[in-house]
């Protein structure tokens, strides 16, 4: 299950590997957009960092909520509104509770995911991180029992799958046919994000 303390844990640990790649998070962006992923993850995150250790919480429902509200105030850019909203889905998604079970997750990500889409109007395959975030949600589905090591494997395959795509939303899509062979800034950051999930869960 998922609870407060590995909410705080998990939100650490994607602080960190952020931290980590941000120049690495900046030049895939340089390739494709306009440079600054690396500096809107690196700021919002470092912000939801210093928010959570400074605050005490009873629910996940209530970390995810000051991590959306977080984002959304010190992101700018498209990452911020939509991690914001991703989170802020989640967060009324498991309302109240102090731990949430694999079912209560799964319908988490599926309002997250629904958000992402209200918001940016993307499919998957469009080379944003909604191709990350929807096979994320299809192992969640389709696993009673997440093998989080395969759920890892299964978010750096769609990340790394995003490198031969055409971009179709967001800034990459002016670029048509150049933005094919780049890998997608978003989806690498959503990467880290479950793969610092499945570190904490396992
Ligand atoms: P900006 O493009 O405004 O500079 P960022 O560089 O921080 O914002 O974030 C870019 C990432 O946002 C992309 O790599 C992509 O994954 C994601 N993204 C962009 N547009 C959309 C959209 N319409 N729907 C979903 N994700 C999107
Ligand atoms: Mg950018
Ligand atoms: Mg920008």
């Amino acid at each position: 299950n998922l609870t407060v303390d590995k909410t705080l844990k998990w939100m650490t640990r994607v602080n960190e590997k952020i931290q980590a790649n941000k120049a690495y998070l900046t030049s895939l962006d340089q390739a494709i957009g306009d440079g600054d992923h690396g500096i809107n993850m690196s700021r919002g995150f470092q912000e939801v960092v210093k928010k959570l250790s400074s605050s005490h919480y009873e629910t996940v429902s209530d970390c995810f909520k000051d991590v959306a509200m977080t984002l959304m105030s010190k992101v700018g850019g498209a990452s911020g509104p939509i991690f914001g909203t991703a989170f802020l889905k989640m967060s009324m998604s498991v309302k109240g509770k102090e731990s949430i079970n694999q079912e209560e997750f799964t319908r988490a990500i599926d309002d997250a995911i629904n958000g992402i889409i209200q918001r940016g109007k993307a499919n998957e395959g469009d080379k944003t991180l909604l191709d990350v975030w929807m096979p994320i949600l299809r192992v969640f589905q389709e696993n009673d029992d997440i093998n989080w090591n395969d759920a890892d494997n299964t978010a750096k395959n769609a990340m790394e799958a995003t490198k031969e795509r055409l971009a179709k939303k967001g800034r990459a899509a002016y670029l048509k046919e150049r933005s094919i062979g780049h890998i997608d800034p978003g989806s690498v950051s959503s990467y880290y994000l479950f793969q610092s999930l499945a570190e904490v869960m396992t």
